[in-house]
């Protein structure tokens, strides 16, 4: 067995010629430019949400004839400098009376792809686009993903914007019938506070980046043990077989606390709020924090994965393009740079400054303010040495 880095949440911005697969990621994020961050960031595999759709499934079919891609072993398709990526597909959905959530579903190959497609196809209005509502009842898709060799996992379960438990519902009300299934914590949301929701059962714990562009690939992933680098890995980790997830304090998220539309004002006290302070007529949208503490606790025990904390580079001061060179160069990867390169090492590459930087990370920087409704939660830049 070897360890392997899995960002399982990674989408397609755009066609090469720049048509648009997912509305609100860059059109640079295209395949190629994926694979080409993928090194970087030390992400050994890919999962890549967009490939169901018709023009994703085409730009897979493209990189395989013209060589940017070469299907291997494990239903992987490998890039040229070693990543490989595996075909997913984020979906909508929709049950009477709560608002919409997301799954991701991951396939195998092409022939996976294809068949994501085949499923995505027949549920949607415009197939060539990404994460479009599909007119069909969770546990029929889950079925039908199944049946195509397929697994399926909860996308950002814990987000009051299109998340399972979010939007109000239970894995009961969506999929009552389930043996493997994959909830991915999301960006407000870490492992400290799965393990206070018993709602989570025995659901794998995945942290993906949701990178709609190329600086945030990577920004959230899975550290684990598998034979290969391909499909079997996301399986794996729908499974249960996370060891580590590297992930952003939840307070940094968008929607860590709540947030009052009409104060305009993230809530201070402490957890669960559920109402504005100042009104409880006020409309509010629930925290991650705030919602999770307010669900039942978990009744018995189960294995959780570690967490641990990193922030994307781009957040960290002095991070350019030119020092993020560098670390590609001189440490191997930006993830090698943030949780494994020693202190020396940082200071004779990077300089003191920048070094001190990643320290503080790694010592859990927290912001200054937590997000709350869609806003981030704002970094502070450390005071030396603190
Ligand atoms: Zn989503
Ligand atoms: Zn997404």
């Amino acid at each position: 067995m070897k360890r392997y880095l899995v960002d399982s949440h990674v989408h397609l911005g755009a066609t090469e010629d720049g048509a648009p697969i997912k509305i609100g990621a860059g059109r640079t994020l295209t395949l190629s430019r994926i694979l080409g961050r993928l090194p970087l960031r030390g992400v050994d595999v890919c999962a890549v949400v967009d490939l169901g759709t018709t023009r994703g499934l085409g730009e897979l079919e493209r990189a395989l004839a013209t060589g940017l891609l070469a299907e291997a072993e494990d239903g992987g398709l490998r890039g040229a400098e070693g990543a490989v990526l595996v075909p997913a597909l984020e979906a909508e959905f929709r049950l009477p009376g709560a608002g919409p959530f997301h799954l991701l579903a991951y396939a195998p190959g092409l022939d996976g792809a294809r068949e994501l497609h085949r499923i995505y196809r027949e549920g949607v209005k415009n197939p060539n686009l990404s994460t479009q509502r599909v007119h069909m009842a969770p546990q029929e898709f889950l079925r039908a993903v199944e049946s195509a060799g397929g697994a399926l996992a909860v996308a950002h379960a814990f987000t009051p914007h299109r998340g399972l438990f979010g939007v109000g519902l239970t894995l009961e009300d969506a999929l009552p019938e389930r043996s493997l299934l994959g909830l991915e914590l999301g960006l407000s949301a870490d492992v400290e506070i799965a393990r206070q929701v018993g709602a989570v059962g025995d659901c794998g714990l995945l942290g993906g980046s949701d990178a709609h562009g190329p600086d945030t690939i990577g920004r959230e992933m899975n550290e684990l043990q598998g034979e290969r680098p391909g499909f079997s890995l996301l399986v794996r980790l729908c499974g249960g077989k996370a060891e580590t997830i590297f992930g952003m304090h939840p307070a940094f998220g968008k929607y860590h606390r709540t947030y009052c539309l009409a104060c305009a004002r993230t809530v201070e006290a402490p957890a669960p709020v559920l109402s504005c302070p100042a009104d409880p007529h006020h409309r509010v949208v629930p925290g991650v924090l705030d919602r999770a503490l307010s669900m039942a606790p978990p009744e018995r025990q189960r294995g959780y994965p570690a967490y641990r904390y990193q922030l994307p580079l781009g957040l960290l001061p002095g991070f350019g393009p030119a020092a993020r060179r560098a670390i590609a160069t001189r440490l191997g990867s930006e993830h090698e740079a943030l949780h494994a390169a020693s202190e020396d090492e940082l200071r004779a590459s990077l300089g003191d400054a920048r070094a001190e930087a990643i320290l503080s990370m790694r010592r859990g920087a927290m912001p200054s303010r937590p997000g709350g409704g869609g806003h981030w939660g704002r970094y502070a830049r450390p005071t030396h040495g603190a």
